[in-house]
């Protein structure tokens, strides 16, 4: 087994937040109407994608009905049809579609992980659940090793700060900044930063995240890779 399918295999199994251990197996019990003959996942979501990837995307945490039924990263609600079109569109995702794990969806340079596991009430994970699923985003990071980090809203943005022991960089859609190697993450190599707002319907319906800054998100990232400033 490599080193994230092992990894993953232990996110799987992970209790650490009784909150949320309550929440995703009430959710995946009581289920959504529209959702009433699926089977939901109802546990820790892992990372998906390339092992390879050189840019690694954090965001925040499942949704209930989305990975929290699916069990794959932004798949299967709201976020994940704002997403995955943009990664298709920019040439990092097989397909726009992400309806389940067995969509056949393959992502190119890419991985996808989460700052926290597991569905959290109102989509509001604490401070200390957080902290507990950190090492999971410490340990790709290792294994990984990312040229480009994006970010998907502040809570994923801080909680990189967070691992690289970084201060005082402020959030803004589309900014970039460039870490260095930190103790955490025993990376070889400086990563890229990049934010974006999050694909939220909260942001996307508002017109606070178009897809046209989506879209430069995505074009951003990729010409991060052929940056050779991080040598
Ligand atoms: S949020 Fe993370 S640390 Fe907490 S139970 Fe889920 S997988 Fe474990």
């Amino acid at each position: 087994m490599n080193p994230l399918d092992s990894l993953n295999q232990e996110i799987i199994q992970c209790h650490k937040c009784p909150r949320l251990v309550e929440w995703r197996e009430e959710v995946a019990r009581v289920k959504r109407k529209a959702y009433k003959d699926h089977e939901y996942w109802g546990k820790p979501v892992p990372g998906f994608g390339d092992p390879q990837a050189r840019v690694l995307v954090v965001g925040l945490a499942p949704g209930a009905h989305g990975s929290n039924r699916t069990g794959r990263q932004f798949t299967g609600d709201a976020s994940g049809g704002f997403l995955f079109p943009a990664l298709h569109r920019a040439g990092f995702a097989s397909q726009a579609e992400a309806e389940s794990r067995s969509d056949r969806l393959v992502l190119k340079d890419m991985y996808i992980t989460a700052s926290g596991r597991c569905a959290p009430p109102d989509n509001k994970p604490s401070p200390a659940e957080l902290n507990n699923c950190q090492p999971y985003l410490e340990r790709e990071l290792q294994i990984i090793q990312p040229k480009v980090i994006v970010c998907l809203g502040k809570i994923a943005f801080d909680r990189i700060l967070k691992i690289f022991a970084v201060r005082n960089l402020k959030f803004s859609h589309g900014v970039v900044y460039t870490l260095h190697p930190s103790s955490f993450t025993h990376s070889v190599h400086p990563s890229f930063l990049l934010a974006s707002y999050h694909p939220s319907q909260q942001n996307t319906l508002t017109g606070k995240l178009t897809v046209d800054m989506f879209d430069q998100i995505w074009r951003k990232a990729k010409s991060l890779l052929y940056d050779e400033t991080l040598a």
